[in-house]
């Protein structure tokens, strides 16, 4: 069940006389018949004892307790047993208190299924109820949902995101917890949105948004941003997060699912209040405002696929179709499928789209006489009308047909 890599680490602590457990999310997750994605590991022995055993220790938070050993390509975040400390910032503990005793240590982790530890021969020691928690699904704080999340309201998300994840139920009283105080106050945007990322991807996406919605939890973090959008929209939610379950697991899908209902100006603060890159935001708006576009106009349809570029406008089409299957509208979702259509046709002819793609060039136009913006603009009139008769797209055609503009002799509608 380990690998070798894992050995040669319990080989190292065993031969120093000191414990190391597997820890948290990996013991969860072999538990849950998961591969784990990475280990953490506690142990008795101090950051400054164990720097000296290895050739190359990454120090990740040296004053947490924590190092990070890389054996064979793979970082092991070990920290040393930790005692519960003060929290007075709503986020962090104030300081840093070593033990010995790894029953402290769990009793200062976040939810039973992440408190459970498992030494090199597999066996687990459970001193938070972890394994019945595990057994029936459930997420659970250790100790008073009140006081841990007083302590961290970060864990707030984190409980949400470990039950949308994993599928589990979550426990009445840490959800009673959260509607009766969702604030977050103190904890950084950034974090947050980590969060939510890993919820609006998560394979119970709208378990997750139901939980968020439910407790309030979404509410709260909107309130930062946009308040107006919450008080009006509130009730509608729940179904921005049905919508994603027909999606394939992109962020950018997601996130326009999330906002779609905001007024445009409202998705623009919102995201920025966020921090998400620009390049996300930008997707996610034009997918947005973009989402009602149809093929029967070709000119609009063609003119939003080259704004959107090639891979953004299979995603609009996505994001169309989840939102169809949603409705279950027959006649919306009958025009999405000639959307896609429409689109499939377009690919395959290799019809031209950008003005890259134009068979005739700036400099080419120029040559007619043309001089500054006129330039643009005639090259725009010759997409448009390319865009309506892709088999005109050819050099000579395109030019003779400027000529006969220039004199009049053609009407370009
Ligand atoms: P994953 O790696 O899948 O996100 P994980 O449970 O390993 O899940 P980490 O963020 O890697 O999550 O944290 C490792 C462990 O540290 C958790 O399992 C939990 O025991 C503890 N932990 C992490 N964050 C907190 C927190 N805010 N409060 C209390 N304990 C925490
Ligand atoms: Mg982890």
């Amino acid at each position: 069940m380990m690998d070798a890599a894992l050995e040669k680490l319990f080989d190292i602590f065993e031969s120093r006389g000191k414990s190391l457990y597997i820890v948290g999310g990996a013991v969860r997750d072999m538990l849950l018949g998961e591969h784990p994605k990475d280990y953490d590991l506690t142990t008795d022995a101090t950051p400054q004892e164990m720097e000296g055993w290895f050739d190359e220790v990454i120090t990740l938070g040296k004053s947490y307790g924590t190092i990070g050993v890389l054996m064979e390509g793979r970082v092991y975040e070990i920290t040393t047993f930790r005692r519960e400390t003060l929290y007075t910032d709503g986020r962090h503990p104030d300081g840093v208190a070593f033990t010995d005793d790894p029953r402290e240590d769990v009793s200062r982790r976040d939810f039973t299924v992440n408190g459970l530890l498992m030494d090199r021969r597999g066996v687990i020691f459970d001193y938070v109820g972890g394994l019945r928690d595990i057994k029936d699904g459930v997420v659970r704080c250790i100790g008073s949902p009140e006081e841990r999340f007083d302590e961290d309201r970060l864990r707030k998300w984190r409980g949400i995101r470990l039950a949308a994840e994993k599928g589990l139920e979550v426990d009445d009283a840490l959800r009673k917890a959260i509607e009766e105080n969702p604030t977050t106050e103190g904890v950084s945007v950034e974090r947050i949105a980590q969060e939510l990322n890993r919820i609006l991807m998560s394979p119970k996406v709208a378990w997750g948004g139901y939980l968020l919605v439910r407790t309030g939890l979404l509410a709260e973090l909107f309130n930062r941003s946009v308040p107006a959008f919450v008080s009006r929209c509130e009730d509608y939610l729940i179904d921005s997060f049905e919508i994603m379950v027909g999606q394939p697991a992109a962020l950018e899908l997601r996130l326009a699912a999330l906002v779609l209902n905001m007024l445009p100006e409202e998705r623009k603060t919102f995201l920025r209040a966020m921090h998400y890159s620009s390049r996300l935001t930008d997707q996610v708006l034009k997918l947005c405002d973009y989402v009602l576009v149809d093929c029967t106009d070709v000119v609009k349809f063609k003119g939003c696929l080259a704004e959107l570029g090639r891979q953004e406008a299979i995603r609009l089409l996505e994001f169309r179709k989840s939102i169809a299957e949603w409705n279950r509208d027959a006649a919306c979702a009958k025009k999405v499928e000639a959307n896609i259509q429409a689109w499939q046709r377009i690919e395959a002819a290799g019809e031209p789209l950008l003005l890259s793609e134009l068979a005739v060039s700036g400099r080419e136009v120029a040559a007619l006489g043309y001089s500054g913006p006129e330039i643009a603009a005639a090259l725009n009139r010759l997409l448009e009308y390319v865009y309506l008769h892709p088999e005109e797209n050819q050099r000579d055609r395109l030019l003779a047909r400027l000529e006969r503009e220039d004199h009049g002799k053609t009407d370009l509608a």
